[in-house]
C-alpha cells in the first residue's frame, strides 16, 4: 500500500504562510501579537515547550514574554498574575503551562484566564462553544489534528473515527471536532479509554484512529484494518542506548509495524507535536484581530 506520511511540518508550513500576512497587517496598525506564557516550578520538559513556543513566535515576528514562578507560589498570587496579564493590553494571549503543581486549583487558575484571551482554549467558556458546534478558541493539540486531516483532504464523512484517551485538553476535544457537522469532522465517534474493554474490537472496526494515550506503541498493525488513516498524538520516551541522549521519542503507534497496512499516518516526532504550536500561534493572532475589534 502506497502510505502517505501526514507531515506536521508541511501543513504547519501553509499555515504560518498566511499567518505572516495576517501579522504583516496587524504591524500596519501597530500591534505585535503577543504571548504571556506563566510557568510554575521547573518542570524540565514544560520549560522546553514553553521555550519552543516563545522561539517560534519570535520566527513569526511575535512577542511573548515568558512569566516564571516558583513551584510554591501561593494560588493567590498566581490568580493575581492572571489578571494583572487579563488587563494588559499588550498581551493578546495567556496560557498556563500544564501540568501545574498539586497545591493548585487547575480549574480554577483556568477559569481566570479572560475568555479573549484563552489561547489554549481551556476555559469553560471556550470549552462550552466547541461543544456547541461554534467554537471560539479550539484547543492547539485537537486543532492542530484537524488542520492535517483537512491539509491532507481526508474524508471524515460518515467515517467510523476512534478516538482513544480523553483528557480535557485532547481526547475529548477531538472527540468533540470530529463529530460535528462540519467538513473535516463529521464522523461517528467513538472515545475509548483506559476502562475501555478490548481496545482493539473498537480499533479494528476504525477508518480513523486517533490515539492520544501516552503509552508507546499501543497500537499494532493487528489491531487495526487495512487501509486505515492513523493521527499519532502521543509522545514517549523509550530507553535507546543507541542515541547520544540515551532515548528516543516514539508515538502511541508501533509506526514501523503497522505502516504497510496504513492509509496514512502522523510519524513521531514530526506530526501533530509541530501543529500544536502552529495553532498556539494561529489562536494568538486571532485574539489580536478581535481585541483591535
Ligand atoms: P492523559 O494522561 O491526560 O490522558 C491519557 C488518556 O489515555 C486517559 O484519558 C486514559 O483514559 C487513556 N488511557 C490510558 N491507558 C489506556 C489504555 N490502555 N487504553 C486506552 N486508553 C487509555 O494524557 P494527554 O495529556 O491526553 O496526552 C496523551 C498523549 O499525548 C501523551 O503521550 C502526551 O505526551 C501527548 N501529547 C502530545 C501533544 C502534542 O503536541 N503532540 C500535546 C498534548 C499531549
Amino acid at each position: 500500500m502506497d502510505t502517505v506520511i501526514l507531515k506536521g511540518k508541511d501543513v504547519s508550513s501553509r499555515i504560518k504562510e498566511n499567518l505572516a500576512i495576517q501579522i504583516s497587517n496587524l504591524k500596519l496598525k501597530g500591534i505585535i501579537p503577543c504571548l504571556a506564557a506563566i510557568i510554575v516550578g521547573k518542570n524540565p520538559a514544560s520549560k522546553l515547550y514553553v521555550n519552543s513556543k516563545a522561539k517560534t513566535f519570535k520566527n513569526m515576528n511575535c512577542d511573548s514574554e515568558i512569566f516564571t514562578l516558583d513551584s510554591d507560589i501561593d494560588e493567590k498570587d498566581l490568580l493575581f498574575l492572571i489578571e494583572k496579564i487579563n488587563n494588559d493590553t499588550k498581551f493578546h494571549g495567556i496560557l498556563v503551562q500544564l501540568p501545574l503543581p498539586k497545591h493548585l486549583n487547575e480549574e480554577k487558575i483556568l477559569e481566570k484566564i479572560n475568555p479573549e484571551k484563552d489561547v489554549d482554549g481551556f476555559h469553560p467558556k471556550n470549552k462550552g462553544y466547541l461543544m456547541q458546534g461554534n467554537p471560539s478558541f479550539i484547543p492547539c493539540t485537537p486543532y492542530g489534528c484537524l488542520k492535517i486531516l483537512e491539509y491532507y483532504n481526508i474524508d471524515t464523512n460518515g467515517k467510523n473515527i476512534v478516538v482513544i484517551g480523553r483528557s480535557n485538553i485532547v481526547g475529548k476535544p477531538i472527540a468533540s471536532l470530529l463529530s460535528q457537522n462540519t467538513k473535516y469532522g463529521n464522523g461517528t465517534v467513538t472515545l475509548c479509554h483506559s476502562r475501555t474493554k478490548n481496545l482493539s474490537d473498537f480499533t479494528k472496526k476504525a477508518d480513523i484512529i486517533v490515539a492520544a494515550v501516552g503509552i508507546p506503541h499501543l497500537i499494532n498493525k493487528d489491531m487495526i484494518k487495512d487501509g486505515v488513516h492513523i493521527i499519532d498524538v502521543g509522545i514517549n520516551r523509550i530507553d535507546d542506548k543507541s542515541k547520544d541522549k540515551g532515548y528516543r521519542v516514539v508515538g502511541d503507534v508501533d509506526f514501523d509495524n503497522v505502516l504497510e497496512k496504513v492509509s496514512s499516518i502522523t510519524p513521531v516526532p514530526g506530526g501533530v507535536g509541530v501543529m500544536t504550536v502552529t495553532m498556539l500561534l494561529s489562536n494568538t493572532v486571532k485574539a489580536a484581530f478581535n481585541q483591535i475589534k
